[in-house]
């Protein structure tokens, strides 16, 4: 199994340290800064092997560089963004397989967010690293994608074990979570979700990883087929689910 470590970073980002024990080899996902990463691998004797990349927005890889610089770590990213990806050197697509020692990686296309973004999906050791693609309660926003492309990229998140941790590149869930229970008021697990998401945060704890069972019951992005949702959409019968995720997606966009 991979171990796994959270570090916060920036305002509300996370790095996830993958550590694989026997044959030493170790990634950091989506580096926003070099630091907590440098430090957290000194603290536990760790040499980074890999960075993975699932996507080019600055607050995922502005610490490629300096990682590279000081360890001299192979880093993976996204094929239809190698000229975005600073210092890409293992360019990976849809289906692709990268090792971690002797953990398995599965590459997995997830364009909405940004036409180029992947996900990295670990059976092994049942974590799904899904950057800015699923949110615990939202979703990523539309940059370059169509609703349309973002709902086929989470109808293969969706089909993972609902056991799969899902580790998010940020802690967004507080916020998310307000425009959830505005759609599905009367969900009793969203409403427990809520309830223990406010008492983590009020420690300043983290809410992640989630699983996919929970955001299956709770996350308003994968729900679109829910009576609860399409009612307070005054979705028509004759609306597509691509249509009510598209309209839950704006009304999002719109939320305060
Ligand atoms: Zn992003
Ligand atoms: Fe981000």
């Amino acid at each position: 199994m991979l171990e796994i470590i959270q570090l916060p970073a920036l305002t509300d980002n996370y790095i996830y340290l993958l550590h694989e024990p026997v044959s030493g080899e170790t990634a950091a996902v989506d580096p926003a800064a070099a630091e907590p990463v440098i430090a957290a691998l000194a603290e536990r004797g760790w040499k980074l092997s890999h960075v993975f990349n699932t996507h080019h927005h600055g607050d995922h890889v502005d610490g490629n560089l300096a990682l590279k610089r000081r360890t001299g770590c192979k880093i993976v990213g996204s094929k239809a963004d190698s000229r975005r990806i600073p210092d890409i050197e293992i360019e990976v697509e849809h289906g692709d397989q990268i090792r971690l020692g002797e953990q398995t990686l599965e590459i997995i296309a997830t364009p909405g967010h940004t036409l180029g973004h992947i996900v990295y999906y670990c059976a092994g050791s049942e974590a799904l690293f899904c950057g800015d693609t699923l949110f615990s309660l939202g979703c990523g926003r539309l940059f370059e994608g169509t609703a349309e492309q973002m709902w086929h990229s989470l109808q293969y998140l969706k089909a993972l074990p609902g056991s799969t941790r899902i580790y998010c590149a940020h802690e967004y869930t507080q916020a998310n979570g307000r425009f959830a229970i505005s759609l599905e008021a009367d969900n009793p697990q969203l409403r427990q979700r809520l309830s223990e998401v406010d008492r983590l945060r009020g420690q300043n704890l983290s809410t992640l990883p989630s699983t996919m069972a929970l955001e299956l019951a709770t996350n308003p992005f994968l729900r679109e087929d829910s009576p609860a949702i399409r009612s307070a959409l005054a979705a028509s019968a004759a609306d597509s689910p691509v249509e009510v995720f598209a309209k839950i997606r704006r009304l999002k966009d719109q939320f305060r």
